[in-house]
């Protein structure tokens, strides 16, 4: 690896290598021809993405985007269906899979209305998990058999749509969370006259593995006990509405990264299937709720950013671990039902950050001014020590230097060292770092003590975007999405950087990268040209980041663009503008007229007392009414 990124030129499996592309693409991306990322959605079916911002740019949307691309979304929803499909045949499972989308995991218009449309050939059907999402689900044009799962806390309204979800043809099954549902559920199904049809949500003992292992356990937020669960199917049965009982679910947490913990979650809710069958109760469905991970950094391992196992090994765990259980006890398969939301949806989104400068310790091209008489003993030793510097004595010139600048502050405090001597001091450290690092990059074996060196020496990549926005789960939970430049993959990057957005927020920036074997520090780049866009790629960020943002230092949504690719090029068929300021700033409860009468008054005063000519003011008006209705990222950089 290390000597290939020596070379002039860099060739595409080497690119891929470096940035792990063909280990998490999931098929759906590649370095192609002239070193530029591509997307792929079929087999001949392939777009450059420059050539997509390009068109869109020359379409006058600004950076940054979200591309989106909606034949991902159907892909997905096609592997996930094929691989129980394929399950059930191999083991003779039968009854069948349908799955449900749980649209809190991203309730973009584009992507329900996609996985709903798409899914009505698998029964694929929706999850609300609030009344505002029970109001989305409601109207998504499913199959008549799909489920729409009502999950979460429930109040009286709440219920009542769910019912007349049920007059209105859906299959509704409203999941009891908590033990106290119950009796509200049955009040309001009879004032409205309406029979519901129940699930049941129980505490696994079972937990998952990664970031979301307490959803599972004992302790678990959502769920009945297995007391409470009784004690439903005995209020039932005294009710004569036994029958109304048709899905057993559970939930062990997202982003599970090991099989075997699925294993252990789905065996504990085919056993309680089964004793509920037992109990006379005819349960349809069993709902071995989402968990199904993705491979954000390639490594198939079961570390919180990856997953030792594929859709094919998951679906074949759920179906044979179902199956098996209920064979042992001779009662009918279950309709399986999961509700993967993260696996359908993380492939299909990426977001596009142009790098609008790059700073650094090694990067700032100063020019200092020159040191009068005979330099400094500790100057001049510096600079021969950076003279002298080579792959042989490296170690001792990175202590002597180190011991070089302690001294300096020491001098400079007492005033033994002038402000310029200091400066020149620096900046021959600085360099001397900079040298070491390019030393041990090509080592084969680098020092405890040089570890850090890289990071400590990264440039710093200005990037034009809100970490808080954007991807708020690499600041929240420290999540990984694999990060790749969009063009010159076939030349060899040779910074290595770190990422920083525009807010204010010292959070805001990129320190941690998805790397096979562990989490690295820095992200090797390219050296950006003056007057030549460069672009990242941040991939897989389809879940959850589209809609846990926050709008931290007023950053509102980005633009957004869904594409379509053939194979004679690719549409885009629709954009969707992000927030202008005026709406994020409303959303604090301004109110933008107020905001600019407010703005008029303070000119005219300083107009008329002289501070502002008539043109000055007439000017600062009209860049504050544009600015309101301007994009909230940086536009003309
Ligand atoms: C969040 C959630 C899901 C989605 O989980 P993924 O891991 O994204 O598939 C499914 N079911 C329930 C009950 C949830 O809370």
């Amino acid at each position: 690896m290390k000597s290939v990124l020596d070379k002039r030129r860099l060739s595409a499996s080497d690119a891929a290598d470096l940035y792990g592309v063909p280990t998490w693409n999931g098929g759906y991306f590649q370095i192609g021809a002239g070193g530029l990322m591509e997307v792929v959605t079929g087999e001949r079916e392939r777009v450059p993405l420059p050539d997509i911002i390009a068109e869109l740019r020359e379409r006058g949307v600004s950076l940054p985007l979200i591309l989106r691309f909606p034949q991902i979304l159907e892909n997905r929803l096609e592997r996930l269906n094929r691989a129980f499909a394929e399950a059930r045949e191999k083991f003779g499972y039968e009854s069948h899979y349908q799955g449900v989308f749980p649209i809190k995991v991203n309730q973009r218009r584009v992507v329900v209305e996609t996985l709903a449309e798409a899914g009505a050939r698998f029964r694929t059907g929706v999850e609300a998990g609030s009344k505002a999402e029970l109001a989305l689900c409601l109207v998504q044009d499913i199959h008549p058999e799909a489920l729409l799962c009502c999950n979460g806390f429930k109040d009286d309204d709440f219920i009542r749509l769910a019912l007349w979800g049920r007059r209105l043809g859906k299959n509704v099954v409203i999941t009891l969370e908590k033990f106290t549902e119950l009796a509200r559920v049955l009040r309001i199904s009879e004032e409205m006259g309406i029979r519901p049809a129940l699930g049941l949500r129980y505490k696994l003992h079972a937990q998952g593995s990664g970031q979301w292992e307490d959803s599972g356990g004992d302790r678990a937020k959502f769920g009945l006990s297995t007391s409470e669960m009784l004690s439903v199917t005995q209020s039932l049965r005294e009710r004569g509405m036994l029958d109304t009982l048709v899905m057993v679910h559970c939930h062990v947490g997202s982003q599970v990264t090991d099989i075997r913990k699925i294993r252990t979650a789905v065996r504990e809710a085919a056993q309680t299937y089964v004793e509920l069958r037992e109990l006379g109760v005819e349960i349809r469905y069993l709902n071995v709720g989402g968990g199904l991970a993705v491979d954000y950094d390639g490594s198939k391992t079961s570390f919180y950013a990856s997953a030792n196992y594929g859709l094919q090994e998951y679906a074949d765990t759920v179906v044979y671990t179902v199956l098996e259980t209920c064979q042992q006890a001779s009662v009918p398969h279950p309709v399986l039902v999961s509700e993967s939301g993260r696996a359908l949806t993380a492939h299909h989104a990426l977001l596009v950050l142009p790098v609008i400068d790059v700073v650094g310790p090694t990067k700032t091209a100063v020019t200092l001014p020159p040191l009068e008489g005979e330099p400094h003993t500790l100057v001049a030793d510096m600079r021969e020590l950076l003279e002298t510097l080579s792959v042989k004595n490296y170690r001792e010139v990175f202590y002597d230097a180190a011991s070089n600048k302690d001294t300096m502050h020491s001098l400079f405090d007492l005033g033994y060292l002038s402000i310029t001597e200091r400066a020149h001091v620096e900046e021959l450290y600085n360099r001397i770092l900079a040298k070491i690092a390019r030393i041990i990059r090509d080592l084969d074996y680098v020092p405890d003590d040089f570890e850090d060196l890289p990071k400590l020496l990264a440039d710093k990549y200005i990037c034009n975007f809100s970490l808080f926005q954007s991807l708020p789960d690499h600041w929240a939970i420290g999540a990984l999405f694999p990060i790749v430049p969009l063009s010159r993959l076939d030349e060899p990057p040779t910074r290595d950087a770190t990422l920083v957005d525009i807010t204010c927020d010292s959070d805001g920036k990129i320190e941690k990268f998805i790397d096979l074997r562990d989490v690295k520090a820095t992200l090797r780049l390219h050296e950006v040209r003056k007057g030549e866009p460069y672009y990242l790629g941040v991939f897989l960020m389809g879940a959850y980041q589209d809609v846990l943002a926050n709008a931290h230092n007023l950053f509102g949504r980005v633009n957004e663009a869904h594409v379509r690719v053939s194979e004679d090029g690719f549409t885009v068929e629709r954009i969707v503008n992000g927030q202008k300021a005026r709406r994020v700033i409303e959303n604090m409860g301004y109110e933008a007229p107020q905001l600019r009468a407010w703005l008029f008054e303070e000119a005219e005063e300083a107009r008329a007392e002289g501070r502002l000519s008539a043109e000055e003011a007439e000017a600062l008006v009209a860049t504050y009414n544009a600015e309101l209705v301007g994009y909230t990222y940086l536009e003309d950089i």
